[in-house]
């Protein structure tokens, strides 16, 4: 049987466009992709991207005084969301316009419309073509979700915020997740008026507790209201703003809310039930190690699986696919010690078992120092303080954990991350020569343990 395409991908963000173009420019494979939205997808265009773009935006409000403490004589003025926005926008338009060219370099034909699954090797396209494919793979992501609250549809999610007109006084994020944890740093820098509500006890569940604990204290220090054990109950229209009664019976009333409470797949209407693909209970595509479906022609990758959601993640698993059924090479994408950052305020790199997964599993010791960096402690006022942290296998000596808070912990897990990988023991990390003066140097550096068990 001969197909219009060996491959048809739906959903141009960054794990589709890695497959497809690599499948198409390394192995000679005829490929289509089909976007309804962006290319570049959430990371790009509404994720990782700008919110890391905000999250530099947010951090110079402090610098002038900081540089005055190092004698220079400057002020900083206030913040234009406008002018950021202007500037924001014309990068997201030049990064969309590299991804176009990186798939259109590659020979992959693009379709910028919907696509929908109709059977195990036919697409069809929102104009009403219909395309065939040896092989279809569903990138479609996923995208943010409100919760089940009377007036919910009054809050913004992440995708709104860099839409907005004008910046709010004052801000309610919903979630102690990645995104509610990193965005109450962003508004708060900008100078927003922040609250956040955490239905838990502590923010970045699943994180390390201490490494978490640090960073909910170092944000309240920061001005950041944020409550934890508390919900949204109601959501009401107050003139201009929202105004919200919380599980505490409380009333307030905010510029803004923005629900950052966790993201669902894009399985919706794709047809792909019909088809015989099984989906989880959060509408999640189900695959095996290879990406594979239920039906054997049909793969999934990316966010749209709800494995890890990582872009570098999604990337991992777009090569494996084309590896596996373009090159003849079986290739599971491993998603075992994983580094990554959180782009709270302070920051977060961590890679391997928390100090609590690791107790339950066995016998370990736990090495850790704070401190306040040098840059800030030298210019006075609230530094914020770092926490470097090491987990250690007391059976085997290897280092389990490695978890790190402060300024360009993200930069530093990178690093951390391949000696992790590797299989790194503490006596590695030891026989490191320290690099100084910085605040990595620490990571090698520890020589006791704090607690054993
Ligand atoms: P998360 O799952 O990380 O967090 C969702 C938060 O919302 C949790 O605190 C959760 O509470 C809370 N929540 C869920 N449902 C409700 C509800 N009905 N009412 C009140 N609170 C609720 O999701 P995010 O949206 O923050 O991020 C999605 C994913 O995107 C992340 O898991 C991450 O993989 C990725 N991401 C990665 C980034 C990075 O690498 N820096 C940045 C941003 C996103 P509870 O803990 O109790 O479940």
């Amino acid at each position: 049987m001969s197909f219009d395409y060996d491959l048809f991908v739906i959903g141009a963000g960054s794990g589709g466009v890695r497959a497809a173009r690599v499948a198409a420019g390394d192995t000679g494979a005829k490929v289509a992709i089909a976007e309804e939205s962006r290319y570049g997808g959430t990371c790009v265009i509404r994720g990782c991207v700008p919110k890391k773009l905000m999250v530099f935006a947010s951090g110079y409000g402090t610098m002038g005084e900081e540089a005055r403490a190092y004698g220079w004589d400057v002020q900083i003025g206030n913040f234009s969301w406008p002018a950021f926005r202007e500037k924001l926008e014309a990068e997201l338009d030049r990064l969309e316009g590299i991804y176009q060219r990186l798939l259109d370099n590659s020979a992959v034909e693009r379709f910028a419309q919907r696509a929908t699954v109709v059977d195990a090797h036919t697409v069809r396209l929102a104009d009403g073509t219909t395309k065939t494919a040896k092989h279809i793979l569903v990138a479609t992501g996923g995208r943010p979700v409100r919760p089940d609250v009377p007036g919910a549809e009054l809050g913004m999610v992440s995708d709104d915020i860099f839409h907005m007109a004008e910046m709010p006084k004052s801000v309610l994020i919903v979630g102690g997740g990645y995104i509610g944890s990193e965005f109450a740093g962003v508004f708060n820098g900008l100078g927003v008026k922040v609250t956040q509500f955490y239905r838990g006890l502590q923010i970045l569940r699943g994180f390390d507790e201490e490494a978490r604990s640090l960073i909910a204290d170092e944000m309240r220090n920061a001005g950041i209201d944020l409550q934890t054990g508390i919900d949204v109950q109601r959501l009401e229209a107050d003139g201009a703003g929202v105004k919200v009664t919380a599980t505490d019976g409380s009333v307030t009333t905010f510029d803004k809310v923005i629900f950052a409470t966790g993201r669902k797949p894009n399985t919706d209407g794709m047809g792909l039930e019909d088809v015989g693909v099984k989906l989880g209970s959060k509408g999640e595509v189900v695959v095996d190690e290879y990406s594979q479906t239920a039906v054997p022609s049909i793969y999934a990758i990316g966010d749209v699986t709800d494995r890890v959601q990582l872009t570098p993640v999604a990337i991992r698993e777009g090569m494996a696919f084309v590896e596996t059924v373009f090159k003849g090479n079986p290739t599971k994408p491993d998603h075992d010690l994983i580094p990554t950052a959180i782009f709270t305020q302070p920051e977060m790199g961590t890679v391997g078992l928390s100090e609590e997964d690791a107790r339950v599993k066995e016998p370990i010791e736990v090495y850790a120092t704070s401190f306040k960096p040098m840059q800030q402690s030298f210019a006075g006022g609230a530094a914020q303080k770092i926490l470097m942290k090491l987990i250690v296998s007391k059976a085997t000596r290897t280092v389990l954990g490695c978890h790190i808070v402060g300024p360009s912990a993200g930069e530093m897990i990178q690093m951390a991350g391949i000696a992790v990988k590797m299989g790194a023991t503490k006596e590695d990390f030891d026989r490191t020569v320290a690099v100084h003066p910085t605040a990595a140097e620490e990571i090698v550096t520890m020589r006791t343990p704090v607690r054993t068990t």
